[in-house]
């Protein structure tokens, strides 16, 4: 019989993307309520609350099982030098494996596991940072043993409603993107969508309020105001307030590791790259409307940075909380609703 030539997805070999820098430097944002911690299996809560009873357990705003969080908003385990009680104590093995792969990720594609990367810690935006290498990640994106695990399979990619690409096909368009991203070219123009495009079914308004009654007193529901606030200025003229910046601390410490300051353009640009780079985006729809929700997210982190700017923050700095805001909303569910919107029923 002849052998299946439809090419599958595969792990390995383990792929970075070029250019992509991160180790973790302990700035301590990812062990916070930033987001939530987890999800846990059942197996991880049982063996976190062995060494803790009221360490983890069902949360119903994520409806699921996670890590809880003290009244400051870490971890549980998250000890006063940032560090981590239980990987201190028992290994980094001994950790959820949430924990340990944060803020990594492997996409399957055809020729291989592409290393991807969250850019809402400092430790992946700010600062000297050493390239990603293969056998550095390999354990904290691998399972107990030694297999690399996905988070995701792409094989075939989206480019419109109505135009599919092989993996094979989509490789040069991909890598002229990532080129231009590292010039100087603008942003938006490498994109090349307008942001903010007319939500069917709904409005930036409507949206704009959503997210700034989603405060909720973690750091999350913060960056979620930063946002709302900021649509509702960018499409309605309103004043933006500033929703405060709890998160200061762990941006300070990147700040103070890092004396050479970056420009804002690199930490935007290498966060687009990232975004395209992990093909999130291919699960659930097209190249097209990635650029086009890319280039929202975008305006909206470029005007955050804006003001941080004027309250003094450094260039990299700013762009890094904007990012940091940005990634986390773009996270979200009701930033899926907001995608749902932008197609045309
Ligand atoms: S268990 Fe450790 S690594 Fe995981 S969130 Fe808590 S402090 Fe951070």
């Amino acid at each position: 019989m002849a052998g299946n030539k439809k090419k599958k997805t595969q792990v390995r070999p383990l792929i970075p993307r070029p250019g992509a820098r991160y180790t973790c430097f302990g700035d301590g944002l990812c062990c916070t309520d930033i987001h939530g911690i987890g999800p846990l299996t059942k197996k991880e809560v049982a063996s976190m609350r062995r060494i803790d009873r009221k360490s983890a357990g069902w949360n119903d705003d994520h409806d699921d099982y996670m890590l809880n969080t003290a009244a400051d908003g870490g971890c549980v385990f998250l000890m006063a030098d940032q560090r981590c009680s239980v990987h201190a104590q028992l290994g980094p093995e001994a950790k959820p494996d949430g924990c340990r792969r944060f803020p990594l990720g492997l996409v399957a594609t055809p020729v291989g596991g592409r290393i991807t990367t969250d850019h809402r810690c400092p430790c992946r935006t700010m600062g000297d940072r050493p390239e990603i290498r293969p056998e550095d990640v390999e354990s904290s994106i691998s399972d107990g043993g030694s297999r690399p695990v996905a988070d995701r399979r792409i094989k075939r990619i989206p480019m419109s409603p109505k135009k599919e690409l092989k993996f094979s096909e989509w490789e040069p368009i991909e890598a002229e993107y990532l080129k231009r991203l590292r010039g100087r070219e603008a942003l938006l123009e490498v994109l090349d969508a307008e942001p903010f495009p007319a939500l069917h079914g709904s409005s930036w308004d409507k949206q704009a309020d959503e997210f700034i009654d989603a405060r909720d007193g973690s750091q999350f529901g913060v960056a979620m105001a930063w946002v709302g606030d900021t649509i509702s200025a960018l499409q309605n003229g309103r004043s933006p307030r500033a929703p405060g910046r709890p998160w200061a601390a762990a941006f300070d410490r990147a700040q103070a590791r890092s004396p050479k300051v970056g420009t804002s353009r690199d930490v935007f640009a290498d966060w687009i790259a990232d975004e395209i780079w992990s093909l999130k985006w291919a699960e659930d729809y097209d190249f097209a409307l990635a650029r086009v929700e890319l280039a929202t997210r975008l305006a909206i982190g470029e005007d955050i940075c804006a003001r941080l700017r004027k309250t003094g923050a450094r260039a990299d700095r700013a762009a890094a909380e904007a990012v940091m805001m940005v990634e986390l909303v773009g996270e979200s569910d009701f930033w899926t609703e907001v995608k749902d919107c932008m197609r045309p029923s």
